[in-house]
């Protein structure tokens, strides 16, 4: 392939004139390229140039751009009604619907039309590279360019190899990326890519949890933004999304991966999927959105245990224990001190990847008296406990009554190894490890990727040094150990740095 686009004077033609396809149009024309867009329904190609139009001169009314600069970009965008007029493209994006014949016969008609050093590229944001370009004649140009909706507001876009692109043309597509104002990353061909991989551990933990009964939706989405510091909970961001979407993406992420378990979707979705329960389409999801109907907030019912009663902190985990220590003080609350309980005393314990039975029977301490606090995230805004199955209401309704004292929210769960937060960061932790540790992309790409694509407060290998990669592979052994489950087993990225103290975003 020559040398391959040209700094100035670039045409770039868009193919399908969809969600995806006007923004992408848009990105472009503003970033000084000239964008031919075709649609297979003529009408979709109009309806695109006037949102994009609507679009940048309401942008240039905000003073977010310039008038004329603005003019300029919409005069770039012109409508084509033949593929034959991409004849002169120097790169051709698809957006056309999510069907592999589709895509591939495109570009098999477009092979015909191009010059040999045109680039092609998919928008897919599900299928293999490799296999669209298998059936073209030169497999070595075609690329993926995966933007993110809508995109004129997300600046990530991945820029996927797939296994015979050429490095060149990938090399250029992140060029071009730059000059339409994106921040792009180089990925893998790989199944869900990069931020569909990592986006999967987030909501199906949450299912997975919710599953076993341990919390409720709503209980879930509260931590995950309170403690953990989302700024969506899992389910009202599948609400958002659409179950039609977000499930059948995981099923096939799961199958491409061979039945990976850490990839295993849930019943949960499958059977609420079934219902109609999609989320904000279908106005009823996790949550209900009907306005006509009325719900009646819940009035939390005040904590009214006896916090008289003499409380102990395990020492058995001795940062997380500290760190309750230091929650008490602040509540004026003295615990006891000693290896060992007072026969009435509440025993609070401070698992990492641990359940509340665990720690009771470890060690050795009486289950009916043993409440768990999950010290590993915020204390401030959030506190999350957990019982035994065995556990007397009191004692749960003391630790209740104790960690509230200062007005802050108490979740209460049923036992759980790694309560809500830790099992969800550590499966997120894990699955950017696991992207890393297979190549799919650089460890910086990685956080940037989940950072800018998904919001996230921290990229996963990022969260996993903030919290420590020997806590996060604490949390993963013992849940696996717990589970007997090989979904939780920790990617050896992460145990190899967490077993020799090196950050995570260690790129070797
Ligand atoms: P869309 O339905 O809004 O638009 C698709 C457009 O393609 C339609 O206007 C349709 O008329 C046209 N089209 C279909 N087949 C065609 C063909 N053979 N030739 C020409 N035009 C054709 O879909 P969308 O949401 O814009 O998605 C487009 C692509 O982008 C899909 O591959 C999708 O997986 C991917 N994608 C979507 C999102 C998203 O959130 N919507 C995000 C990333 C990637």
């Amino acid at each position: 392939m020559g040398e391959i686009l040209p700094k100035t004077g670039l045409v770039l033609g868009v193919v399908g004139a969809g969600a995806m396809g006007r923004g992408i149009a848009q990105v472009a024309a503003t970033g000084g390229m000239k964008v031919l867009l075709i649609d297979s329904r003529p009408e979709a190609v109009a309806d695109a140039k006037q949102h994009i139009e609507k679009m940048l001169l309401r942008a240039a009314e905000k003073g977010a751009m310039d008038a004329a600069k603005a003019r300029e970009a919409i005069a770039l965008v012109e409508p084509l009604n033949s593929l034959n007029g991409l004849a002169g493209c120097h790169l051709v994006i698809e957006a056309i619907a999510e069907d592999l014949a589709l895509k591939q016969d495109l570009f098999a008609q477009l092979e015909s039309i191009v010059s040999d050093d045109c680039i092609l590229a998919s928008n897919t944001s599900s299928l293999s590279i490799t296999t669209i370009a298998s059936k073209c004649r030169r497999p070595q140009r075609v690329v993926g360019f995966h933007f993110f909706n809508p995109v004129p507001l997300m600046k990530l876009v991945e820029v996927i190899d797939g296994l015979r692109t050429l490095p060149c043309v990938g090399d250029a597509l992140m060029d071009v990326g730059r000059r339409m104002g994106r921040e792009p990353v180089r990925v893998k061909d790989a199944p869900g890519f990069l931020v569909n991989q990592v986006g999967r551990a987030y909501t199906l933990e949450s299912a997975h949890l919710v599953a076993e009964g341990i919390a409720t939706f709503a209980e879930v989405d509260a931590v995950m933004r309170d403690a953990a510091g989302f700024r969506m909970g899992p389910f009202e961001l599948l609400d958002l999304v659409g179950l039609d979407v977000n499930h059948p993406a995981t099923q096939a992420i799961y199958r491409q991966f061979y039945d990976e378990p850490r990839y295993r979707p849930s019943v949960l979705m499958q059977s609420r999927v079934d219902a109609g329960l999609l989320g904000r389409k279908t106005k009823a999801g996790f949550y209900e959105y009907d306005e006509s109907k009325e719900t009646a907030a819940a009035s939390p019912k005040p904590p009214s245990g006896d916090i008289s009663v003499p409380v102990w902190v395990s020492p058995a985990e001795p940062d997380a224990a500290r760190k309750l220590i230091a929650l008490t003080n602040q509540l004026g609350v003295r615990v006891e001190t000693g290896d060992k309980p007072s026969d009435k005393a509440l025993c609070l314990v401070t698992p990492i990847g641990d359940d509340a039975t665990q720690c009771a029977v470890e060690q050795g301490l009486d289950a009916g008296r043993v409440v768990a606090v999950d010290t590993l995230f915020d204390l401030q805004k959030r506190r999350t406990i957990m019982s035994t199955p065995v556990t007397q209401t009191q004692y749960l309704e003391a630790a209740k009554t104790l960690l509230s004292q200062d007005g802050v929210a108490v979740t209460v769960t049923r036992d759980s190894p790694g309560f809500i937060a830790q099992r969800i960061v550590a499966m997120i932790v894990n699955i950017g490890s696991s992207v890393a540790q297979l190549r799919t992309a650089s460890a910086s790409d990685i956080d940037k990727a989940v950072k800018l694509g998904l919001g996230y407060p921290h990229g996963p290998l990022a969260f996993g040094d903030a919290l420590g990669a020997s806590t996060i592979l604490k949390i993963l052994k013992n849940m696996q150990r717990r589970y007997g489950d090989p979904r939780y087993r920790p990617t050896l990225w992460l145990a190899r740095r967490a077993e020799l103290g090196a950050p995570l975003t260690l790129q070797d």
